[in-house]
């Protein structure tokens, strides 16, 4: 659940949402990000729903 920038209420619902690589740390371990898109408010925005070390 992420929070619109412009309102503050929270969307649940990610229009569009897909999983990225991140960078690899220190150790070399990359952290998988999944993003998401969200519309509210007449403007989309991007926020990460959840990260996961791979
Ligand atoms: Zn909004």
């Amino acid at each position: 659940m992420v929070k619109c920038p412009k309102c503050g209420m929270e969307v649940s619902t990610p229009r569009r949402s897909w999983k990225m690589a991140g960078r690899p740390d220190r150790s070399g371990k990359r952290t998988e990000l999944t993003i998401g898109i969200f519309d509210h408010c007449g403007t989309s925005f991007r926020a990460v729903l959840a990260k996961r070390k791979t």
